[in-house]
Formats: structure tokens, sequence, C-alpha cells
């Protein structure tokens, strides 16, 4: 196949941090200059992540590498695997997801507790390596995704970092079938698909948003009740009131903001489990430690997901049971997306086609 691979692609360039985005032609990796674990993909679509707009602007307490490709959520073929690669789980003509976790090495102490997003030599897609933002991505055979036949590509690419990420948070919030759950910015990229993965998983979902269209949304989706921000004097009763005096049992809190963690404390139900998601770069969190103790609150980060969380979102996701909400566009639109993105005008997921 290696005939059929241009010398050439275009990608989204960030030179350097903060600086401007270009467009332009960058030089493929060769099939031969592949090492031994790594792939070629051609790529089909890519989704646009809040995170990108961080490494890009270079606002994280850890950097990103310059210059830098973005875009960690892309689904594409495999058009080249590097020689000697033993054990590949992915042949040519797969198609697979990029996710952020992009490698791992899977014999660190992280790794073989499951925790590969921890590992200590960690590859970050569009991050530390080049992500998805080109029509060509050279990415890892033992972490890239499988997408299930019949699966759209389009529909899988924003599980592969939103779907995976609140479906991982979800998963380790220590609730049971029927338990209540707390999802601030329910009407979002992350929260649409926060709400359908509790309901997957038997919870009872609370969603927390403003306006019309947001609260259709998320009640559409499955949430029980919808709180209003904006309409709300005290989201905290709100809550309480919903959950029958007790509060919630879980929230995750996927938003920026510190007053969403310091809220959730205090509408928690005690023994209730704060699963703290949001990647803000400089924000502390300011729970009451007295209320942490005297509830028996755990405190929970949630990181991305394991490969293994990558296969479970994506499955069910292909079952027709998530679905995300998201727009197409052309990857030359990448800048004005950043713009809406950091303006907070951004309703759902955006997803840019090759
Ligand atoms: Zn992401
Ligand atoms: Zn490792």
């Amino acid at each position: 196949m290696s005939q059929q691979i241009p010398e050439t692609m275009k990608a989204a360039v960030v030179p350097q941090s903060g600086a401007a985005i270009e467009i332009k032609d960058v030089r493929i990796k060769r099939p031969e200059e592949l090492a031994p674990g790594e792939c070629l993909l051609k790529m089909i679509c890519t989704g646009v992540c809040h995170t990108d707009l961080h490494a890009a602007l270079g606002d994280w307490p850890v950097p990103a590498k310059t210059p830098l490709i973005g875009g960690h959520e892309g689904v594409g073929i495999v058009v080249a695997i590097g020689a000697n690669t033993a054990n590949s789980p992915v042949k040519m003509g797969d198609r697979v997801g990029v996710k952020w976790l992009a490698d791992s090495c899977l014999n660190c102490e992280q790794c073989r507790n499951g925790r590969e997003q921890n590992c200590y030599s960690a590859q970050l897609s569009g991050f530390t390596v080049d992500g998805t933002f080109s029509e060509y991505v050279v990415s890892f055979v033992n972490h890239v995704t499988p997408i299930p036949e019949g699966f759209d590509s389009y529909a899988a690419a924003s599980i592969l970092c939103a779907g995976v990420t609140v479906y991982r948070a979800i998963k380790y919030s220590q609730t049971s079938t029927g338990d209540w759950i707390v999802l601030p910015g329910a009407g979002g990229g992350l929260g649409h698909m926060a709400i359908q993965y509790a309901k997957v998983r038997g919870l009872r979902p609370i969603a927390i948003d403003t306006g019309a269209e947001k609260r259709k949304l998320c009640m559409d989706l499955g949430a029980e009740a919808f709180i209003d921000f904006m309409e709300s004097k005290d989201i905290v009763a709100d809550v309480k009131a919903i959950t029958g005096g007790r509060g919630a049992h879980s929230a995750v809190v996927t938003t920026a903001s510190p007053s969403g963690y310091t809220q959730a404390v205090d509408y928690l139900r005690a023994g209730g489990t704060l699963m703290a998601v949001g990647l803000p770069g400089k924000a502390g969190l300011e729970a009451s430690i007295f209320f942490t103790v005297f509830k028996s609150i755990s405190i929970l980060g949630s990181y991305v997901g394991n490969r293994q969380d990558a296969y479970e979102a994506i499955d069910i996701a292909a079952r027709g049971l998530v679905e995300c909400k998201y727009v197409c566009q052309e990857l030359s639109t990448l800048t004005s997306v950043y713009k809406g993105m950091a303006e907070g005008k951004v309703a759902g997921r955006i997803v840019l086609k090759f």
C-alpha cells in the first residue's frame, strides 16, 4: 500500500505555544521509517477537544511539544505497520481510533495496575507526539482502539476522548444501580455523553446547565431532572430536594470552574463520591475539610481512560446506547472552532473531516 501514500499531507500546525495555527503541507513519515510498534493511519475524521485548545495555548502546568499537530480523538485506517512489530493486535486495513493516551510501556507499576494513562513513559496524542489534525497520523499498534464494523467513524471520534473520559469517571464513581448522579455541564460535549453512560449503568442523572435548548437536550437524553444554574437560587438545595433531602450519591464534575467542585461536596449525601474530571490549568479545589471528613466524602481524580475503558466506551456507543451530538466541519476551520470554544459558544462536539 505504501505506493499510495503521498509525500506530504495537510496538517494544522501550532509553530510555538500560543501562536496561530497554520494549515500547511507536512512530510508524511514513510512506512519504512516506522519503528517497531508504530503504525501509520490514513485519517477519516477527528474530533476537537478543549484539551487541544490548552495544548495550543500552552496554558497547562506541563508543556506540549512544539511545533505541534494537535488532536486526540481521530478515526483512520491502518495503511502501514512498522517492520519487526511483534504480535500486533491490529492489521493493515483495520479501522481504528486514536485517543489521548497514544502509547504506554505496558510494564511499569502504573501500567501493570491498569493506570496506563499514568504510565511513567506515556505518550500523549497531540501533546507529546503529533496528533490527529492531519491527513496521516503515526500511532501505536498496542494503543489504537479498533472501531467495530458498522459503527460510523464520525460518531466514534468523540467517544475516544470525551466519551472515554466520562465513561471511566462514571465507572469508578462508586455508585450502584438506582443511585443519583449529578452532572454539571450536562448539556456540553462531555456532559451530554455522561447522561447517556450514566443511564446505561442504571443511574439517575441530575443535569445542571442553562437555557431551554440544553434543558431539552438533557431531558431527551434521559436526565431525570434539570437544574438551570442561571435560574436556580440554591443549587445545593435543589439537588437535595430532588433526592429526597439526602443529596446525590455521586457527582462527575467536568467543568473548569472551582465552584463546581466545592458545591458538589455540599450536595453529596454521606458516603458520596466526587469525581474530578476537568483539567483547568491553575484552579484549586477548595472543599470543606470538615464536611469531607464528617460526611465520609471521597474525592477522586479520574484522568481519561486506559485501553479497556476505550474498548468499553466504544462498544456501548457502537451498540447504539450512547450517541455523540456533533457538527462536521473542514480541517481549515480549526482556528474558528478554537475561538468558539474559548468563548464557550460550541454546543456538543465539532468533528473535522479529511
Ligand atoms: Zn480530549
Ligand atoms: Zn507504563
